[in-house]
């Protein structure tokens, strides 16, 4: 039995994780689709869909797990109606799909894919946009994320990159003056 598991995964956090080990023990295999693969380097998607892997890979370690998971991307599509037919045309075949997310649990029962809805770990402090708030404001992000996450954040300077694409050139005018001779803004 094989099951899929979509997320944007901004980043890859512990309720992710959390989740994925719930439906380990329910399936045989698990295919994990990074979506909106095409998104990078905004406040609400700040790493590409290349680190989001190096992120799963590097929290699933060596063990088990990671023998067990299939790890792909997929772009977005601009039509909600097609989407399921372009995602099965995209990731190996599956018998059920893994989510909470209400877009995604509508669209895979309108075309008769079975859903499943995981437990909600913490949903609250276990999310993407609150995490990504924690970054911007120098908070205690790195416990909400598998340690080598945050490892791997750190490394990429990803806190920093997130930080720099959630301003507008008007609150940043004064200190890219400042610095003007030596970045260039585009
Ligand atoms: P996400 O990373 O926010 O979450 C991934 C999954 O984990 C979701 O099912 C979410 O409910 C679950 N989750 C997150 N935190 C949890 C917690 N603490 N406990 C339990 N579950 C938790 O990703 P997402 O936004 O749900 O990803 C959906 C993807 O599907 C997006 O990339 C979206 O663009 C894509 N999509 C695209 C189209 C289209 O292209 N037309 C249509 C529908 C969906």
């Amino acid at each position: 039995m094989r099951g899929i598991y979509i997320g944007r995964f901004q980043p890859y956090h512990l309720g992710h994780q959390a989740v994925l080990e719930e439906i380990a023990r329910e399936v045989d295999e698990i295919v994990i689709v990074i979506g909106s693969a095409q998104e990078s380097h905004g406040p609400e998607n700040p790493f590409t869909s290349g680190e989001r892997m190096e992120m799963i890979y590097a929290a699933l370690g060596k063990g088990e797990l990671r023998k067990r998971c299939i790890v792909t991307t997929l772009q977005d599509i601009n039509r909600n109606s097609l989407w399921v037919s372009h995602l099965q045309s995209m990731v190996p075949c599956f018998d059920l799909v893994y989510s909470n997310n209400p877009l995604v649990i509508r669209l895979f029962s309108e075309a008769g894919v079975m859903v499943k809805k995981p437990p909600l770990y913490q949903r609250d402090v276990y999310s993407g946009s609150a995490i990504r708030a924690l970054m911007r404001e120098g908070g205690d992000w790195e416990k909400l994320v598998p340690p080598a996450v945050a490892g791997f954040i750190q490394e990429i300077n990803g806190v920093e990159r997130l930080c720099q694409v959630s301003k507008s050139d008007s609150a940043s005018s004064a200190d890219s003056a400042m610095h003007s001779s030596k970045e260039t803004d585009f």
